[in-house]
């Protein structure tokens, strides 16, 4: 004999506001078809929610940070490099866990809803990368950096030219974000290796900003 699903829920017949434990007959059409199993009464209701519980989520993007809530289901697992959306007071913002705290200074990489205090997180929708660029003639140290905003899904490609308003540089190592997942290495420096830019920590490049004008 199978064992019939159990919910707690109000019943009409014999306790409308206390809730009693109901045998889960059927379900279909979005309704279960439940027995009280104190009065045996029959009747059709929409299954009941799920509980959730809210969290602190913080929010790091380019330096700054921001603080909101988050509702969900406490037996949930969540981990390191999970996405999920965020509605803070000037939009809906999509983050990625960075670190779960469930006690202070205790922070894991996983952990249930339930045990979790604070969602360290940042914001993937928009990013900022760090670039390194080389001089292309290969001339001594002199390096510079740059600070590049980009959409978050931007993909990166070693050997590629790539060119965000004045600045020109092809790509010749990307290094990747300790949060990100399903790369081989941290260290991308194979021709066609790609990365999109939010799982990108810093780009290594090589500067051709400079020989856009020498050419004329
Ligand atoms: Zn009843």
């Amino acid at each position: 004999m199978s064992q019939h699903e159990r919910v707690a829920l109000a019943c009409d017949s014999c306790s409308p506001d206390e809730p009693t434990v109901h045998e889960v007959l059927s379900s279909g059409g979005g309704l279960l078809t439940l027995r009280c199993t104190a009065c045996g009464h029959v009747h059709k209701e929409a299954p009941p929610e799920e509980p959730t519980v809210e969290r602190k989520v913080v929010v790091s993007q380019g330096g700054e940070s921001l603080t909101t809530t988050v509702e969900a289901p406490p037996d949930e697992t969540v981990q390191v490099g999970e996405e999920f959306v965020v509605d803070t007071e000037e939009a809906l913002m999509a983050v990625r866990i960075t670190d779960l705290e469930t006690a202070p200074e205790h922070r894991v990489d996983q952990a249930t809803i339930a045990d979790v205090t604070t969602f360290w997180t940042r914001a993937v929708d928009n990013v900022r990368v760090n670039v390194t660029l080389h001089p292309s003639d290969g001339g001594g140290d002199e390096t510079r950096s740059l600070d590049l905003g980009v959409p978050g899904d931007h993909a990166f490609t070693v050997g590629e030219t790539e060119e965000h308003g004045d600045e020109r540089f092809t790509v010749t190592g990307l290094v990747i974000r300790d949060d990100a997942e399903g790369y081989p290495d941290r260290t991308l420096d194979r021709r066609r290796d790609s990365a999109v830019a939010k799982d990108v920590k810093r780009v290594y490049a090589v500067d051709q900003t400079t020989d856009a004008w020498s050419a004329w």
